[in-house]
């Protein structure tokens, strides 16, 4: 699913979509609220409820509708949207395409559900074609709507639609919200993400990602620089480079794993002219592991750094 993150702050909302659903459904739901605050994991929820096959409890999460639409392979929930982020890409085309679908018979249930996400995106042309359809809705179909304001959307599709908004949560509750999803991240580190996306889950989350992913490629370069200088024998400048994991046990062992993955790499590739031979690397492997061991247990970082160059120097200096 997309926006994997928890609705608890959309209660309020979510009851009463719940309402409708065991009472009379509108054939047409327009989802409005701010970027990053859950729209498509809402109307996703919500089109679980619609399906599934325990109306008493529903979304019950565990029959096969249920199970389906969260796997995101219901034959009854069709998702349309345009281009992500881009003004004007949801384009007629794709508005045929789904009045053809809306008059179809569902395949499983008695109803379907089309869900065009970020509807603000449509032309003015493909909103007058969904209007069409909007006048005359098919019975057995559920029409929903996510876009940011309904401002962006023509008067006459507005009158045709139920809207429920939805609003981002406190920077407290988006920290909250967050800790789900990154546990090991510090509750400091959050609520400043949380923070920065004024409370935006789906935005803090992106950031978050995103850091995570920089990080990650700065511990793949540094793995691929020390490597190199012990190749050459630089011991002092490998160590340098290593001083600023000292004090990041975190960081020293994802380092370690990005360095055990690249001399593995080397190895499946077996090239001349690596600087490493087969034996080398495969001592190396061995102290790569030693310390990452070393790494888990209470070893300061100062001595872990000293204690890896000095065994790959080792390494690289015995004869074969
Ligand atoms: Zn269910």
């Amino acid at each position: 699913m997309t926006e994997p993150f928890s609705l608890r702050h959309h209660d309020g909302a979510m009851a009463a979509l719940a309402s409708f659903a065991g009472g009379r459904l509108p054939h047409a739901i327009l989802i409005e609220g701010p970027v990053g605050c859950g729209k498509s994991r809402f109307a996703r929820r919500f089109a679980m409820s619609v399906l599934c096959h325990n109306p008493s409890k529903a979304p019950c999460g565990h029959c096969c509708a249920c199970k389906k639409v969260a796997a995101e392979i219901h034959p009854d929930l069709l998702v349309y949207q345009g281009e992500k982020g881009k003004a004007k890409s949801f384009h007629v085309d794709t508005v045929r395409q789904l009045r053809a679908q809306a008059y179809v018979a569902p395949n499983e249930g008695e109803r379907k559900v089309l869900l065009l996400e970020d509807a603000q995106n449509m032309t003015e042309q493909a909103q007058n074609a969904l209007l069409k359809v909007l006048e005359e809705p098919p019975a057995s179909t559920v029409f929903l709507l996510t876009c940011q304001s309904r401002g962006q959307l023509l008067e006459t599709i507005l009158s045709r639609v139920t809207v429920i908004a939805l609003s981002l949560p406190n920077v407290e509750t988006c920290a909250d919200i967050l800790a789900e999803h990154l546990p090991d991240r510090s509750r400091e580190e959050l609520l400043l993400a949380a923070r920065d996306a004024s409370g935006s889950p789906g935005l803090a989350l992106e950031a978050l990602t995103r850091e995570n992913d920089g990080k990650a490629q700065g511990h793949r370069d540094c793995a691929c620089q020390v490597l190199e200088l012990l190749g050459k024998g630089r011991e002092a400048a490998a160590l340098a480079r290593l001083q600023s994991y000292e004090r990041d046990r975190p960081g020293m062992t994802a380092l370690l794993e990005a360095m055990a993955s690249q001399v593995t790499n080397l190895l499946l590739e077996q090239e001349v002219g690596t600087g490493f031979s087969q034996l080398q690397l495969v001592r190396i492997t061995a102290i790569i592991e030693r310390i990452t061991a070393a790494a888990y247990s209470n070893v300061g970082g100062l001595l872990l750094g000293s204690a890896l160059c000095a065994g790959i120097s080792q390494a690289m200096n015995d004869k074969e």
